[in-house]
């Protein structure tokens, strides 16, 4: 494989795709080596057809708001690669939601699915419908019109969407009761992220967090050190930031900072229990104003118009929100004020500059894929509950969630462990995501 060629032949077929193209170069740029040492890919041709989604369901969402005006949103589903299982991957609410982001989000989800070991492809789907502001009954009837279009195509078996950036545990309600209204189909996992008691998982909205801290904590390990009174800065204040700074928290960390698209909120003296809990009312409010905390607050938080958590000085540095929101001059201020870990929560929460700046300074970096696989790694252990029609208890999922987490993080050293002795988690991650899906490939022939 020479990158430069198939991405050339890429940004022809697939102009102006920003967020798709980065996500494809970086996996390319860091399998190449290992590619190249196995001619029968070559022969295969497996990047050209990992890089292609298998389909893309575009469609139309008609809906009418609360003033009794006609709305029309786009939808989407990238049904990516199922080479190891039926698609799964989340659903995106956002207005910027285009192709581009949900190929990229979709790509990206097959190697951190695969990371998983459990038997998940990938895919990723959304919509440009914006939640901001929008009233409950809004929300309902937006969810409705979606699944009225997207309930043909998903399935336990077949493709099963769960929550990303704008869906939460709300939305997933809506959506569920719209599918099994429309389908027919009861007590499946064809959506995960579902509440306790109708088919959802214990401990998934705990888990993208959880896990997240799980990994850090490894990459301190790896270091002689410990989590315990190290300050961290998280971005956002959704479920993200909410299960990390939860764990985070409980391990003795201290959270000093949390953002919005306002500003940041600074917490000198780390981030409380009755904070966090705040977190979950911020969001349901639909106002994504990170003010709100500090106006709630005012004596343990400061807020700051414009600025993001990258100002706030920090141990450990973990972009929390949305992709690229860590841009290269954002990774030089953390550096400056001595960072000495960056692990991505978000998707892609990294700029390609500001990673080559963090790593070029000698700080590990763990990149989203596998830092953030306990969400959909939790997802999939809430399919195998559905289908055995069982509830495991909140440790049973935790104490599964941690293994795969340990597991996630071994594998990135296995193939990420530099000559130097140094490791490149990047590299780690997308070698070991890729082996899996490409050795499956194989063996399922040309398809
Ligand atoms: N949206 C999450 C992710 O980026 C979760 C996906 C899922 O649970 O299917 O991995």
């Amino acid at each position: 494989m020479n990158v430069q060629t198939i991405m050339t032949n890429l940004e022809a077929k697939h102009p102006g795709e920003k967020e798709y193209l980065q996500a494809v170069r970086e996996v390319l740029e860091s399998i190449e080596e290992v590619y190249n040492q196995h001619p029968e890919f070559e022969k295969a041709k497996i990047v050209e057809r990992l890089v292609e989604p298998d389909r893309i369901f575009k469609f139309r969402v008609v809906w009418v708001d609360d003033q009794g005006q006609v709305q029309v949103n786009l939808g989407y589903r990238v049904q990516y690669n199922a080479a190891l299982g039926a698609y799964k991957g989340g659903l995106r609410f956002h207005p910027k939601v285009n192709e581009s982001m949900l190929k990229f989000l979709g790509f990206e989800q097959i190697f951190k699915n695969s990371l998983t070991n459990l038997p998940l492809g990938g895919g990723k789907g959304g919509s440009d419908f914006d939640p901001v502001g929008k009233s409950d009954e809004e929300i309902m009837r937006f969810c409705q019109a979606f699944m009225y279009e997207l309930w043909r195509n998903i399935g336990p078996d077949q493709d099963s969407p769960a929550g990303d950036v704008g869906v939460g545990g709300r939305e997933i309600g809506y959506l569920y009761g719209a599918y099994k209204k429309i389908a027919r189909e009861h007590s499946t996992g064809a959506l995960t992220g579902k509440s306790y008691g109708w088919g959802g998982s214990l401990m998934r909205p705990e888990a993208t967090g959880f896990g997240a801290i799980y990994y850090v904590v490894r990459m301190l390990k790896e270091k002689g050190e410990d989590i315990k009174g190290k300050t961290i800065a998280l971005s956002g204040f959704g479920n993200v930031a909410w299960g990390a700074a939860t764990k985070a928290v409980e391990l003795g960390a201290k959270v000093v900072a949390i953002s919005g698209p306002d500003g940041v909120c600074e917490i000198p003296g780390g981030i409380n229990m009755e904070m966090i809990n705040y977190m979950l009312d911020m969001r349901a409010s639909n106002r994504n104003k990170v003010e709100d905390m500090a106006t709630k607050f005012p004596t343990l938080c400061k807020f700051t118009a414009g600025k993001k958590s990258w100002s706030v000085k920090c141990d450990i540095a973990c972009p929390s929100a949305f992709q690229n929101e860590l841009s290269e001059a954002d990774a030089k201020e953390l550096i400056a004020n001595g960072v000495q870990y960056v692990a991505e929560i978000s998707n892609m929460g990294c700029q390609a500059e500001a990673i080559h700046a963090i790593q070029a300074a000698g700080i590990p970096f763990g990149p989203g894929k596998a830092v953030n696989a306990g969400g959909v790694a939790t997802s999939g252990l809430e399919i195998a509950q559905n289908a055995a029609h069982y509830n495991w208890t909140a440790e049973e999922v935790d104490q599964k969630l941690h293994k795969i987490m340990n597991d996630i993080y071994d594998m990135c050293v296995q193939y990420g462990k530099q000559a130097d002795g140094s490791i490149n988690y990047v590299k780690g991650a997308n070698i070991a995501g890729f082996m899996r899906v490409a050795n499956a490939m194989m063996a399922q022939g040309i398809i």
